[in-house]
């Protein structure tokens, strides 16, 4: 990663600046502005649909640029910031633009494989990439962390776990670290049985215990997927093979991930669940900027508990660790192919715990022949990812008609 300098002002891009990280980001750079402790310019933000949103945070934050994914609003986005100097674009390629444009900090918040690509340009100009869209490395974490490392930008995680071990990691000396260990709050259903998780409901399964966070990252969380998906992630931010990464239960939320060293000193970084914590730290490093967030009170929270994760009754986890024991196509397949799932569970159209059946079945009908033992090229990802969206598609369609 590149060489780490002190940034106090930023020219920074919100990518997915509606949803719950980014506007999180917002209120995080507002505060430290307040507090006069950062400049930030706001170079672009983007939505996909939530016009009204855009439109009130391009109007306070003034950036160059504001870009909806959906087309079909690009003429409403671009009346209503008529005469505020704000440039607007529409569609796929305007979220790219985005990206491309100057920032030097840009935080990558769009849900799902969506934020692929402009993730990707966004690493190719150089960078520091505030990364919180976790799909875009369990998909194509050799390609972006190879466009990041090439233009000499720094890879600088947001989610909690990542930001966590990040913060306690010795980079020099990764071959000192025995194990990382990534904890889990386990989700709203962490006590439920199978037969009562057969019948929950998109409400029940998005109500998480101890963060507010967007639809599809809580349903990942009710199934255990989302952990799944933060060990390929951690596999491809730190040196250390996903062998050494392990899950822990950890219902209070309270320490966000722990480092081993091989004399057996585990370090850990505890904080409230708020995302404006990590947020910060991304914005800030190596430096440290205050954030709105409430402090840890020690004596409040009394018991910190935990248990090991149970496999049979989310059997996403077992599913997210084979797929990286296999490399290949597994990994984007298995993102795929919930990323369909998900959005079916959250239509109705398919039940809870189809959400692991259609990921496994897709995953056994693309288990790997002719595949590559790693995709290296944005081709190849695409290619796995479209192929594994078909097949879930065509699974998730035959569940709902049963
Ligand atoms: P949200 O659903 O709240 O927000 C997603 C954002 O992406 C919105 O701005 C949305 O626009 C935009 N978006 C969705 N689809 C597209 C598309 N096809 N093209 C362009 N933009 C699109 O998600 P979260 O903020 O919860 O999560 C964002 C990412 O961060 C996810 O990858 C998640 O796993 C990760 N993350 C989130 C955490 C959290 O606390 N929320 C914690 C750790 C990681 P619009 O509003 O218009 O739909």
């Amino acid at each position: 990663m590149g060489a780490i300098t002190q940034n106090k002002a930023r020219r920074a891009t919100i990518l997915g600046s509606t949803g719950s990280i980014g506007v999180n980001t917002l209120d995080l750079i507002e505060f430290a502005s307040d507090q006069g402790e950062a400049e930030v310019d706001i170079v672009a933000l983007t939505a996909n649909r939530n016009l009204e949103t855009l439109v009130e945070q391009a109007k306070k934050f003034r950036p160059d640029f504001a870009a909806i994914g959906d087309a079909a609003l690009g003429d409403d986005l671009k009346s209503a910031l008529a005469g505020t100097g704000i440039e607007t674009g529409a569609g796929p390629d305007a979220i790219e633009e985005a990206a491309q444009r100057d920032a030097d900090w840009v935080m990558a918040a769009i849900v799902g494989a969506a934020g692929l690509r402009p993730t990707l340009q966004a690493a190719k100009r150089g960078a520091d990439i505030a990364l919180a869209n976790k799909e875009c490395l369990v998909c194509a974490g050799d390609v972006v962390t190879a466009a990041i490392e090439a233009a000499g930008g720094r890879l600088l995680p947001v989610d909690s776990e990542h930001n966590a071990i990040f913060q306690v990691y010795d980079f020099d000396r990764p071959e000192r670290i025995s194990r990382l260990i990534l904890t889990a709050s386990g989700g709203p259903f962490r006590t439920w049985s199978r037969d009562d998780m057969a019948t929950a409901t998109p409400a029940q399964a998005v109500a998480h215990p101890n963060w507010s966070m967007g639809a599809k990252i809580s349903v990942d969380s009710a199934t255990l997927m989302n952990k799944g998906l933060e060990l390929i992630e951690a596999a491809h931010i730190f040196p250390t093979p996903h062998e050494q990464i392990e899950v822990l239960v950890h219902p209070q939320s309270v320490i966000h991930s722990m480092v081993e060293y091989v004399d057996g000193s585990v370090l850990a970084q505890l904080g409230t669940p708020d995302m404006r914590t990590p947020i910060a730290t991304t914005l800030a490093w190596p430096d440290r900027t205050p954030s709105p967030s409430a402090k840890l009170d020690f004596a409040q929270v009394a018991t910190l508990t935990f248990e090991p994760p149970d496999l049979k009754r989310f059997p996403c986890l077992r599913l997210a660790r084979e797929s990286i024991e296999s490399g290949g196509v597994m990994p984007a397949s298995l993102n795929a192919s919930n990323e369909v799932a998900v959005a079916a569970f959250l239509d109705g159209a398919v039940k809870f715990l189809d959400i692991a059946a259609i990921t496994e079945q897709v995953l056994e009908k693309v288990s790997g022949e002719n595949s590559p033992a790693r995709l290296t090229t944005l081709e190849e990802v695409v290619a796995a990812d479209g192929e594994a969206r078909r097949l879930a598609e065509e699974f998730a369609a035959a569940r709902a008609a049963a």
